[in-house]
């Protein structure tokens, strides 16, 4: 990637601050110095004030935040038009089972790379800059976070890694995920790796694929600063061996084992109950809502809104579908309308508080050195310009329903993080999207002829 330069203006723009309360600013300009947002103002004023900067024309077009995933795999990108054997997966534990688990075990290291290369390009063209990945492949445990990491790196996006241990494969594998993440964890610590855009937490599966020994080893040797990343409650089948195992919950199961936390996020918690959500908000532990794969995996769908009320940190993710971030928010929008047959169910206010402010205060846990997710002096210079021209008036508060009826991921010009400009009019700057997806089309039919290698074996147990 290119070095930065010292101090940049980005003139003409039309500012979405995110700030709560929002605010929206027209005929704007935007100091940046560093990797940090340093002034704001009228455009006249900036450009007299910091005339040696290099300008950077918005044209303008709407500057605001990049959008944050607060889930996510960046190793399915191989699984893209992959045929699964018949009959298809009915459930969920069977989706696990059929494409899931043999194909996590089909992966090298360059497969784990270039997947993660093709769903940074994808992030950094729909304008999302910070990234909470959960990564398996067992056959490839040692070094696969550096791995993913160097790909971030050369992109310039901002993520949060993780292993995802399981004893799924067996204690010497567990035990290697465990290692995995304890050196990422370490290497970060030390290394504050590139410049602060990349850091860790620890990564479980899912309780039906953990033992209380598992779990409690984890606990254990986890730094009590470090948060968990991990899958909860999903699908009934979590709870059903939750039960089976310990007589628990899945939410009291890993409370019991230390597990929730402030800095620990639970992906999904589709089906939790009232005690489970008061303990998830109790701990201040984040749950993240991804209704795009909830309605792949037929697995139903979370009760956010309740959630909320409850005073649980919900965020939003994409569980690896494309990291278009207002997808996400559409479908939120309306499979809530659909699922209670009520169209006042999952306002355009709860979208925006799931999406940007709690996934914004997720990000500001994982990347303390400066605010993401505003665009305010002192905050990261994270930004994405948006070529929208609003066919009603635009305003703070009507701008959730302009981004749930008119903006689109396409509309996306440019993307920004830490003041490096990734993409500019389209164009990507540090990622090569033909060589990335002509070499992801090179591996995917080696890929394929080793997951139908193991897929044709009997379906594991959890
Ligand atoms: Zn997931």
């Amino acid at each position: 990637m290119e070095t930065k330069s010292p101090a940049l203006v980005i003139t003409n723009a039309n500012l979405i601050t995110w700030e709560n309360p929002n605010r929206v600013l027209e005929n704007q300009a935007i100091y940046i110095v560093g990797d940090q947002i340093a002034d704001i103002g009228a455009q006249a004023k900036i450009v007299a004030c910091y005339p040696d900067a290099k300008q950077l024309d918005a044209d303008g077009k709407y500057v605001m935040p990049g959008n944050i995933c607060a889930h996510t795999h960046f190793y399915g990108a191989l699984a893209r038009g992959m045929a699964i054997p018949e009959p298809a997966p009915k459930e969920f534990l069977e989706i696990l089972q059929k494409l899931w688990w043999p194909l996590d075990k089909s992966l090298g290291l360059e497969d784990v790379k270039t997947s993660a290369g093709v769903m940074l390009v994808d992030a950094i063209k729909h304008g999302t800059t910070t990234l909470f990945d959960h990564h398996a492949s067992p056959n490839a445990i040692e070094g696969s976070l550096d791995t993913i990491a160097e790909m971030v790196s050369v992109s310039g996006l901002r993520a949060v890694l993780c292993y995802e241990v399981t004893d799924r494969d067996g204690r010497e594998r567990a035990q290697a995920g465990i290692e995995e993440n304890l050196r990422f964890l370490k290497r970060c610590s030390v290394d504050c790796l590139e410049g602060g855009r990349v850091t860790g937490t620890f990564g479980l599966h899912a309780s039906l694929t953990l033992s209380d020994e598992t779990l409690d080893a984890c606990r254990q040797l986890v730094p009590i600063e470090v948060g968990f990343h991990i899958h909860g409650a999903e699908h009934e089948v979590d709870q059903y061996d939750s039960l089976m195992k310990s007589g628990m919950r899945v939410v009291d199961r890993l409370h019991k084992h230390g597990i929730l936390g402030p800095d620990t996020i639970v992906a999904h918690a589709v089906h939790i109950d009232a005690r489970e959500t008061a303990l998830l908000a109790e701990t201040g532990t984040w749950v993240t809502h991804q209704p795009r794969s909830n309605m792949n995996n037929g697995v139903g769908v979370a009760q956010v809104e309740s959630m909320l009320r409850a005073g649980v940190k919900v965020g939003l993710g994409t569980d690896g579908f494309s990291h278009a971030m207002w997808e996400e928010f559409k479908a939120a929008y309306l499979l809530h309308k659909v699922w209670n047959r009520d169209p006042r169910r999952m306002s355009g206010k709860d979208v925006i508080q799931v999406g940007v402010y709690n996934n914004a205060n997720l990000a500001c846990r994982y990347f303390p050195g400066a605010v993401i997710g505003e665009l305010i002096p002192g905050a990261y210079a994270d930004l994405i310009f948006v070529d929208y021209h609003p066919s009603t008036p635009l305003s703070p508060e009507n701008l959730p329903w302009h981004i749930l009826f008119g903006f689109h991921e396409s509309m996306v010009t440019t993307t920004i993080v830490a003041g490096d400009v990734l993409m500019h009019n389209r164009k990507l700057l540090t990622l090569d999207e033909e060589a990335i997806t002509a070499h992801a089309r090179e591996l995917a039919p080696q890929v394929w002829e080793r997951y139908r290698s193991f897929v044709s074996r009997p379906l594991e147990k959890p």
